[in-house]
């Protein structure tokens, strides 16, 4: 079985597993902020500190119009708090300027490696960060890798070590945002609760038959 078809099946057995889940489609301008909050924390301090910002300045308007400092201030809650600040600030001021408005819905519009290429283009904006923005904002095929999800496929074989896994993870996958986004959750929640950075839980994990790290495969039993 090649890569491909490994990756179908684990999709479907992780969406087995889980069950289809529930997706919040956000703005676009507040996705991408929230996926700077992200970066380096966990889901919970990321709302926090989203939930902070809106309540000091109520408008991301409001945000582009604050000092580095008072955002960093008010994000405080969610780590690396004055480069995420400055991050942020610098983001919304740029896409006023080009733009004219915070309204970055025009990406709908944009052929995928175009929309791609605009938002790697701002400092602190990686694969995942607009990939979360096209996947999730604007159901576009691109598949983002975080942590997790970079750990759990190389586990699996489906992404070398010397490989970028999203590289090789868009060129594998079927070209389906719904597939990409569920095959996406599905990975972190295995992440998150069974594929652990340290002992993984292999006996009780789903796709335990389908890995070859998994210490359940035959020759690994006992050791
Ligand atoms: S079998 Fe073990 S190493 Fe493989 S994905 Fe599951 S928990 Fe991770």
């Amino acid at each position: 079985m090649n890569r491909k078809q490994r990756a179908k099946l684990i999709a479907a057995r992780l969406r087995a597993y889980y069950r289809p889940i529930a997706v919040q489609r956000r703005d676009p301008v507040e996705e991408l902020v929230l996926t700077i909050l992200s970066q380096n924390t966990n889901d919970t301090n990321r709302d926090r500190a989203y939930a902070s910002l809106m309540k000091r300045f109520g408008t991301l308007t409001a945000v582009m119009d604050a000092t580095a400092d008072e955002i960093a201030t008010a994000i405080r809650i969610g780590g690396l708090h004055r480069q995420k600040g400055a991050r942020i600030k610098h983001v919304l001021e740029r896409i006023f300027s080009e733009r004219g408005t915070l309204d970055i819905s025009f990406l709908a519009d944009v052929p995928l490696a175009d929309a791609l290429t605009w938002l790697l283009s701002f400092p602190g904006v990686g694969n995942k960060t607009a990939g979360i923005v096209l996947l999730f904002s604007f159901g576009k095929p691109y598949f983002p890798v975080d942590t997790h999800i970079k750990r759990v496929t190389r586990r699996l074989g489906l992404v070398s070590s010397t490989e970028d896994p999203h590289i090789r993870m868009n060129a594998i996958l079927p070209k389906s945002a719904e597939f990409m986004i569920q095959l996406h959750l599905g990975l972190i929640r295995l992440g998150r609760d069974i594929c652990h950075p340290r002992r993984p839980e292999c006996a009780i994990c789903p796709l335990a038959d389908l890995c070859p790290t998994s210490c359940q495969q035959p020759d690994k039993r006992g050791q």
